[in-house]
């Protein structure tokens, strides 16, 4: 049974000002072959899920090729066409095939096509016919569409934020492949788009209304005849028309279940829509908080939800930090933080570990995301930004790479870790014991992101509180000009209707 496996994936911020081009995508992560099974055999994405899969099931994995790049900006048609035309062609090459494994994103928006990831399972459709089963995984984040159900067999979508079982979602897509080719099953989908969103900060799995959510999709899971149920919870930062949360139901030939169970869970949803909305902390009622909480070894985290890197934030963002420094946060160790930086880095190692210095940090992208704040400092330590996590993190990426890194003390008690590449957010704690800076000793940690730090510091946390900074990433539905999106649409029109 020979199987061939890609993946074209990213999440786009149709907001971000940076476009995401082919150099983009070759300066994160291009794989081809042998660099796939090198990097994705022994890690915890979908990707890890498929070799699984393939021992599991007894299959011919081919892994063709696979690339993704931090959430940015629209990707260009060329950097589309480039890599579509390249993934045609391996299939092409390489076939005939009994199955493809496709590891998309479902929230990838190119400048063509609005659906990217329906695009991609099309164009594969076409390469391979209707003949040859396409199983697909989505991220959590995804804007599922009908073409996306229209041009793949089954797909199967992560159930937990963070991430964490992308894993078990590829071995599932695996399962479902095999059983398709061997003619055990005849995968029905229906899927159910709802006019709402989930604000990000109410897209945690693990408790809150998501967890009902989530529980709803299990308890279908358990129906017989029922192969798979999922959820997208839905991508808000992408301006386009099928933005918002949905539901997919995939049935053993039978489409009346598959559609019966969709509209269940849809219905179920729509009627906690309020739950699901944003309540984050006004920036300084969070740095207030974290700054008075009793520390006793365990830090308050704050959540720079308007730099949110895993949903294209800039990671630049210095609100969060000018609200610390307003308020008169000092003391050793009081506060450790991350920032993309490429001009101070070099500043830095121009000066040289040891030494003092004093330079502006951050905010060198736009200006969404406050002014550059003058520091002073001493430079603790220069790394090249390389670290390995080997637990399950948010996504289950294994090697990370931040670019030259540097750790810098200021007067006031900060560390700030200044780093060169942009799009890897705070996802693992080994980001900062790989520099050895330990961030349980800190009474006040700001991490980039909303909800995939959370893996990685609930351990260590005492409270975690979402801030409401702004950016492009913001909680505030509000401060986006959307242009794309679907009238009506809860909340945005709070008078929406589901029928
Ligand atoms: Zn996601």
């Amino acid at each position: 049974m020979r199987i061939a496996a890609l993946g074209f994936h990213h999440e786009t911020n149709t907001f971000q000002s940076v476009k995401t081009d082919y150099d983009a995508f070759q300066a994160f992560e291009f794989l081809r072959g042998s660099e796939i099974s090198e990097k994705h055999s022994n890690a915890h994405t979908s990707f890890t899920g498929y070799f699984r899969g393939s021992e599991k099931y007894e299959f011919d994995l081919n892994p063709l090729l696979f690339t993704f790049t931090g959430p940015t900006g629209t990707i260009t048609k060329d950097a589309f066409d480039r890599i579509t035309s390249e993934m045609v062609d391996l299939l092409e090459k390489n076939g005939p095939w009994d199955g493809v494994l496709l590891a998309q994103h479902g929230g990838a928006v190119s400048e063509e096509y609005p659906d990217m990831d329906g695009q991609v399972a099309y164009i594969v459709r076409q390469v391979v016919g209707d003949k040859v089963p396409v199983v697909m995984t989505l991220d959590l984040h995804s804007n599922i569409t009908q073409k996306q159900i229209d041009n793949t067999d089954a797909i199967v979508v992560y159930r937990t934020n963070p991430h964490l079982d992308p894993l078990e979602r590829g071995v599932e897509a695996s399962e479902i492949l095999v059983k398709t080719i061997r003619g055990e099953i005849s995968p029905v989908q229906h899927l159910v788009q709802v006019p709402m969103i989930i604000n990000i900060v109410k897209q945690p799995t693990g408790f809150g209304p998501m967890k009902l959510i989530m529980d709803d999709v299990k308890e279908v899971m358990a129906n017989s005849g029922v192969v798979s149920a999922s959820c997208g919870q839905g991508f808000p930062y992408a301006d386009v028309e099928h933005m918002g949360v949905s539901f997919l139901v995939v049935t053993d030939g039978d489409a009346a279940l598959a559609e019966d169970k969709a509209k269940w869970l849809a219905d179920r949803a729509w009627n906690i829509r309020a739950d699901l909305q944003n309540d984050s902390t006004p920036m300084g009622q969070a740095i207030e908080q974290a700054a008075t909480a009793n520390y006793a070894g365990k830090p308050t985290v704050i959540m720079d939800v308007g730099d949110n890197v895993g949903g294209g934030g800039t990671a630049d963002s210095t609100h969060l930090l000018a609200e610390a420094i307003k308020y008169g946060l000092n003391g050793e160790k009081c506060l450790l933080m991350s920032l993309f930086d490429p001009v101070a880095v070099k500043k830095c190692i121009d000066t040289g570990v040891g030494s003092s210095i004093i330079l502006n940090v951050g905010a060198g992208t736009d200006d969404l995301h406050g002014d550059p704040i003058e520091v002073t400092g001493n430079i603790r330590i220069i790394t090249d930004g390389r670290y390995e996590e080997p637990t399950p993190t948010h996504g289950g990426i294994r090697f990370f790479d931040y670019g030259l890194s540097v750790a810098l003390d200021t007067e006031d008690g900060f560390t700030l870790v200044l780093h060169t590449v942009r799009g890897v957010g705070n996802m693992s704690r080994q980001q900062y014991y790989s520099m050895g800076i330990n961030p349980e000793n800190y009474r006040v940690v700001i991490c980039k992101g909303t909800v995939s730090p959370r893996a990685a510091y609930e351990p260590i946390a005492r409270e975690i509180i979402m801030a409401d900074s702004p950016g492009v990433t913001s909680a505030d539905m509000s401060s986006f000009a959307f242009t794309n999106r679907r009238v009506s649409l809860y909340p945005f029109e709070l008078d929406t209707e589901f029928v």
